[in-house]
């Protein structure tokens, strides 16, 4: 299988060598030349490998039709170090369990950072390692969060050869649960920068340093966002894995509901359901940041800037712009680099927006696709937070609320499983404000807010940052 960039550069790369890399060289997202195609006798085959051998075995499967330069032994004893019960919580990894009638809520959260986020990551952290090692190489990993990809990050890594992770996240603007996660990692691969600033300051540090190519490449350093393809190939995992426990059979359709900000956890469904995974629709939710839930209005897709960007109580969904979307948009466009180019490349740069409303394309999003919207606000999301609890006695959290009210809006007749993306306990300040009362807390997370914190609190200064890098990267 070979990777291709949706702007059209001409060459032709390998799983591994991406894995390692951000954008293509034109500033263009991989995707692969095509879809492997899943007939209905391989689905009830793979259905038959994830009930009698589990997610991990499912993992190595779909995912070896995609990865075919590490050796199968190696790919497959990849996944099973990576989906252990002892690690994601409970056998079946991602258990999905009944709300309403054929409303089903799909546990994604149940990893070390109680965020979906983990589902890849953690997968990616043995990746890394494995293929560092194979190479002989290192990476130092710098990355920018609000709270769930940093701390995701860093527990994927810890521990892990050849890797360093060089995290910055806005001082004292992290929730609480977020900040003990974080920083009381005592690891010596994993170093917590906060700065004196907010989320903005600490992603146009890390875009400073990566722009200083010298800097770059004498200190290898790396990012784990979103548009990594390893991260996407890992998520479309669970969409088979819930299909195959809301069907009896593969005859039936199943429609996911998605809380989504960076589009990569429904991306990885769109390329699930372009595999032939029997997916009726594929529902973007979005909170008040609703750059997405517009598009598939409307077709226009407008960059929010900085003072249009909202903080809200599922702040994990608040982007001023969706990371992935050029590879949903790519497709749409039957793969026409050059259009996708002329949008992304161009268009989003001179206007920050552009709008296919009138492009004949564009109908097909929903028809073609299977892709609906809804948005969801702060009184949604205590409503449904309230109402999940008063009438079933579940807890959810506040990305998993905003996909639970949007799903409701757009049920069939199949069954509609909402993917939980994080446990209320990461929010707690929004639950008790629809509850009442404090979340639950797994008890492995008791007292951490009291462990010892390892920090270094820095000015916003890519300077200062890239001193503290040079002298912690073991050169
Ligand atoms: C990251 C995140 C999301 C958004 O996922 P995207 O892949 O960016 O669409 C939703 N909910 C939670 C809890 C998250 O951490």
């Amino acid at each position: 299988m070979l990777y291709l960039s949706t702007r059209g550069h001409p060459d032709r790369k390998r799983f591994c060598d991406i894995l390692l890399e951000g954008l293509a060289p034109d500033g263009g997202l991989y995707l692969p030349e095509h879809y492997p195609q899943i007939s209905s006798e391989r689905l009830g085959e793979l259905r038959a490998v994830y009930q009698s051998q589990g997610y991990a075995e499912l993992a190595f499967q779909i995912l070896s039709l995609y990865i075919d330069d590490i050796p199968a032994a190696d790919l497959r004893a990849l996944c099973a170090k990576t989906y252990t019960a002892e690690v994601f919580g409970t056998a079946a990894i991602v258990p999905l369990r009944p709300l309403e009638d054929g409303l089903w809520l799909e546990a994604l959260s149940n990893g070390p950072t109680l965020a979906f986020k983990d589902m890849a990551m953690q997968l990616l952290g043995n990746l890394f390692e494995y293929e560092l090692q194979r190479r002989g190489a290192q990476l130092n990993i710098l990355g920018a969060t609000s709270g769930d990809t940093g701390s995701a990050a860093e527990y994927a890594m810890r521990g892990k050869q050849g890797v360093r992770v060089f995290m910055t996240s806005p001082h004292g603007r992290m929730s609480p649960f977020q900040q003990a996660q974080m920083f009381s990692l005592q690891d010596e691969n994993i170093h917590n920068i906060a700065i004196e600033g907010v989320f903005d300051d600490c992603q146009d540090i890390v875009k400073a340093v990566s722009n200083d190519l010298e800097f770059k490449r004498k200190y290898k350093i790396g990012t784990v966002n979103s548009i990594n393809w390893a991260r996407l190939l890992a998520q479309v995992v669970y969409y088979f894995a819930g299909y195959f426990q809301a069907s009896s059979s593969n005859a039936q359709q199943v429609s996911f509901t998605v809380p989504s900000g960076n589009f990569g956890n429904i991306c990885a469904g769109h390329v699930a359901r372009m595999m032939g995974l029997p997916i009726a629709k594929l529902v973007v939710a979005t909170n008040e940041n609703d750059v997405l839930d517009e598009f598939f209005r409307t077709g226009v897709y407008r960059v929010r800037g900085s003072a249009d960007t909202h903080e809200t109580s599922s702040p994990s969904m608040d982007i001023s712009k969706a990371s992935n979307f050029e590879r949903f948009v790519f497709d749409l466009l039957g793969r026409d680099a050059a259009a996708t180019r002329a949008l992304f490349g161009d268009a989003l740069g001179r206007d920050g927006r552009f709008d296919l409303g009138a492009n004949p394309l564009f109908a097909q999003a929903a028809a073609r696709y299977g892709f609906e919207s809804g948005k969801s606000t702060h009184a949604d999301r205590l409503a449904t937070i309230r109402d999940t609890w008063q009438r079933f006695g579940q807890m959810i959290d506040t990305h998993t609320a905003d996909g639970v009210k949007v799903a409701r809006e757009h049920r069939g007749a199949e069954p509609m499983v909402v993917l939980e993306t994080a446990l209320p306990i990461k929010f707690a300040a929004t639950i008790e404000e629809a509850l009442g009362r404090a979340p639950e807390r797994p008890a492995r997370f008791e007292g951490i807010e009291a462990l010892p914190k390892r920090v270094q609190v820095m000015p916003a200064d890519a300077q200062q940052v890239k001193a503290y890098i040079a002298a912690h990267c073991g050169e």
